[in-house]
């Protein structure tokens, strides 16, 4: 499922980020997101610095999803 608030789309991609002040540089969090809110999730994340990869989301991996 899509990480923007009110989108009910499923996932097709996973962003990759990271915050400096609180993770430690090799720690990657996830946010899924659909095909429509790629660019407005990956615009909010590099805005703030913390983006640091976009990759394909297929379904054999969303149990390896953390959560959060
Ligand atoms: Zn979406």
């Amino acid at each position: 499922m899509c990480s923007r608030k009110g989108c009910r789309s499923g996932a097709q991609w996973q962003l990759l980020w990271n915050n400096p002040r609180i993770h430690t540089p090799e720690r990657r969090k996830v946010w899924l997101s659909c095909g429509d809110h790629r660019e407005w999730l990956e615009d909010y994340l590099q805005t703030r610095s913390l983006w640091k990869e976009t990759v394909p989301f297929t379904e054999s991996e969303a149990s390896a999803n953390e959560a959060g």
